[in-house]
């Protein structure tokens, strides 16, 4: 039976540092602010904006939230993007996806500042991850990286397969597992025999939003099975993109659903935070 990676513990030792990291901030006189836009009601995104608050308020960032309505216009959000942009008193600006049809996405994040872009999407942000210079990490893949670290999993020297390459997961992530020293490979709907490439990981990560597609017969016996799926199974249950009841009986390590990569991208955006209060801070001084 694989060893079961519990991302909510690990997510919540990540946010009680946070809050340490911010505490130490806060009595030298820099306080940490997010600011967070949502435009229009979809669901799930007000679920996962209440989540981001909360989690700022418990790791102690001050978080602004910018509830427009549906119909806001494309002018008039890249003008709040530009006021926050100019704030010294706003650290991190999220804009949450999917934004209203017609609204142009890529302008939209091109126009948060990439000194202020907390969630890694600004093209300079993976621009410098491609290139291996400082920049902040998309919060998913960042997260996973502190996954197998915090759980003994070094990728150096491994065969590392990724299944998806989407901007958000599957291309950060290759170019995360690289920079670890990984020997990466990327799969996708078009790789032939997907299953002898998979077979090929010791460390296996997938993003490829099909419910539980990923079975035993995808994974070399002892490797570590990463699941960034959010999927819902037959039972309208969350599920993951891996078949967990099959696979953890082969696999080494794996992340469950709920409970694994989850939980880490809201902690992994707290800490982008703390991050970009720093280095505002410290280029305040030098300037
Ligand atoms: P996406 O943009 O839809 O990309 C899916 C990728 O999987 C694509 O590259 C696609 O290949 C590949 N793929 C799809 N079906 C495949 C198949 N049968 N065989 C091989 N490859 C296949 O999805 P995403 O945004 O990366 O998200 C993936 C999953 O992660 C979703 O369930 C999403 O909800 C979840 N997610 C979770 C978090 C978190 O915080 N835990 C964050 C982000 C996403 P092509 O490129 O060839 O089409």
């Amino acid at each position: 039976m694989a060893q079961i990676i519990d991302g909510k513990a690990i997510s919540q030792t990540i946010k009680d540092e946070v809050k340490q990291e911010v505490q130490e901030l806060s009595a030298q006189g820099i306080p940490v602010t997010l600011a967070v836009i949502q435009v229009g009601e979809d669901p799930a995104s007000t679920v996962y904006v209440n989540n981001k608050k909360k989690a700022c308020a418990y790791t102690g960032i001050r978080s602004l939230a910018y509830h427009l309505p549906e119909n806001t216009g494309q002018d008039e959000l890249l003008d709040l993007i530009g006021q926050l942009n100019e704030r010294e008193d706003v650290n991190g600006i999220l804009v949450q996806l999917p934004l209203p049809a017609g609204m142009d996405e890529d302008a939209v994040i091109e126009a948060i500042s990439p000194k202020k872009d907390v969630d890694g999407f600004h093209p300079q942000s993976v621009g410098a991850l491609c290139i291996g210079k400082p920049g902040f990490l998309p919060c998913t893949p960042a997260g996973i990286i502190e996954i197998l670290k915090r759980s003994g999993i070094d990728p150096a020297g491994k065969e590392c397969v990724m299944i998806g390459r989407s901007n958000i997961v599957g291309k950060p992530m290759a170019l995360l597992l690289l920079r670890e020293n990984g020997t990466v490979t990327v799969a996708h709907s078009r790789t032939a025999d997907l299953k002898e490439v998979s077979r090929r990981a010791d460390i296996l990560v997938v993003a490829t939003g099909k419910a539980k597609m990923i079975t035993a017969e995808y994974v070399k016996p002892g490797a570590a099975v990463i699941d960034v799926g959010m999927d819902r199974d037959e039972n309208n249950r969350l599920c993951g993109d891996v078949d967990f009841e099959a696979v953890s009986g082969i696999a080494g390590a794996i992340t469950p659903v709920p409970g694994g990569v989850g939980p880490m991208t809201i902690a992994m955006l707290m800490k982008n935070c703390v991050r970009a209060a720093r280095m505002q801070n410290a280029a305040e001084k030098d300037s």
